[in-house]
């Protein structure tokens, strides 16, 4: 299945019932060669083990699927020390960020400092490897992470801020980060296009909350509503604002925000332009689903950005709007809520297309020759077929009926 086997000493065959690349079909009695925390040989299992060197060790996990670890493209770990601080479901996002705002004043520093490390045990026990993580300050953009890779994106927030320099955080580490904008109703017009610009000469992934909420459009149409009592109220507020009367993808359209390095976190209220828009300019969305739920803001249409094409994800947002960090459940929640969706879509929601949209194409999201060997061992019954594997691994994978094969940090 992959030639060119390049093989060095001390590999780990790694058997199983079925081998799931993702990025390509699934292969009955496969298997995995690793070598020094890499994949460098992966297919049927007779072809592999020709390509093993003399001492090889061979493990046969048996009746499960091989799978990469997942890839959660839109986290916000420093919040995690709120799990189960926010009764869900809100009736609406302006109730839901109230009550963040008081947890949030009520923790105090003492969120910041446990997060991180609850954060990623609640992405290991959600099989996660990679993920896309939001933070808001330059202390927290330092990376305590060690065993679930994380892509920081520093969130600045400053309707009434000129540039990124002015909504900066103080803080040592600020610069390690990619410099990302909250919102469309809390970051200034010039901070957004300032961070396209930014990321885009160099060659990296731009990611913002859009169209989550009905006020959010509101805003946006007629400078109206929650959205400006929340500015005015913060202090925020610019007068010189004028409402553009576009939707929120229109809009970034209009400051030249839209490409195939864009993720629209959300995409809750789209229009049936928006959605075109999206599909013509490449870019990625990432749905948050159960967080949508939680927070009483909708619920996306995601059959229709498959259907239109456009490369999907799914995330878990963070645990001030969900119960847990785990993209099983996640997609466990597509197959109750969105039996129309194929689980093999879904599959790859959850890792091939977060994976390059992070721009981590080739080190996760796929078993492939040169990826990280950070893997799953899903439990999948005798009797799965190739047609019903995505929805067993699914099935399986939100039952915990799942193990680390390999997972070397770094
Ligand atoms: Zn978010």
């Amino acid at each position: 299945m992959s030639g060119g086997c390049q093989i060095r000493e001390q590999a780990v065959l790694h058997r199983a019932a079925w081998l799931v690349p993702v990025c390509t079909a699934p292969v009955p009695n496969g298997a995995v060669l690793t070598l020094d925390g890499r994949i460098v040989c992966s297919g049927a299992f007779e072809h592999v083990k020709k390509e093993s060197p003399p001492g090889t060790r061979g493990i046969d996990h048996g009746r499960a699927a091989l799978l990469p670890a997942l890839v959660n493209a839109h986290t916000h770990l420093e919040l995690s020390g709120l799990k189960g601080k926010i009764p869900f479901p809100q009736p609406g996002f302006r109730e839901w960020l109230g009550k963040l705002i008081e947890q949030r004043a009520h923790a105090g520093e003492a969120l910041a400092a446990d997060s991180l490390r609850l954060g990623e045990e609640e992405l290991r026990s959600g099989a996660t490897g990679l993920c896309g993580d939001i933070t808001n300050g330059g202390r927290a953009a330092r990376s305590g992470v060690t065993r679930v890779e994380r892509r920081i994106f520093l969130e600045l927030l400053g309707f009434n801020l000129p540039s990124i320099r002015a909504a900066m955080p103080e803080g040592p580490d600020a610069s390690a980060a990619i410099p990302t904008p909250h919102s469309l109703y809390s970051v200034s017009s010039h901070i957004i296009a300032e961070c396209k610009r930014w990321t885009r000469e160099r060659g990296l992934p731009f990611t913002m909350h859009v169209a989550e909420h009905p006020e959010e459009i509101e805003f946006l149409k007629d400078g109206t509503g929650f959205c400006r009592e929340l500015l005015e109220r913060l202090e925020r507020w610019d007068p010189a604002w004028k409402p553009p009367g576009k939707t929120p993808v229109e809009y970034l359209e209009s400051l030249g925000a839209l490409d195939a390095d864009t993720l629209l976190v959300h995409a809750v209220h789209m229009s049936e332009s928006d959605w075109a828009l999206a599909a013509q300019r490449r870019c990625t969305v990432v749905f948050c689903p159960r967080s949508n739920r939680n927070v009483g803001a909708g619920r996306p249409r995601i059959e229709k950005a498959l259907c239109e094409g456009v490369r999907s994800c799914l995330a878990t947002d963070s645990l001030a709007s969900n119960s847990d960090l785990d993209l099983f459940a996640e997609a466990g929640h597509l197959l109750d809520n969105y039996p129309s969706i194929d689980p093999r879509k879904i599959l790859e929601m959850i890792t091939v297309n977060p994976a390059r949209s992070l721009g981590h194409t080739g080190e996760f999201g796929c078993l492939e020759p040169g990826a990280k060997a950070v893997m799953l061992a899903v439990a999948v019954e005798p009797e799965a077929s190739e047609s019903s594997l995505s929805a067993a691994i699914i099935e399986s994978g939100r039952k915990g009926a799942w193990k680390w094969v390999s997972h070397q940090p770094g």
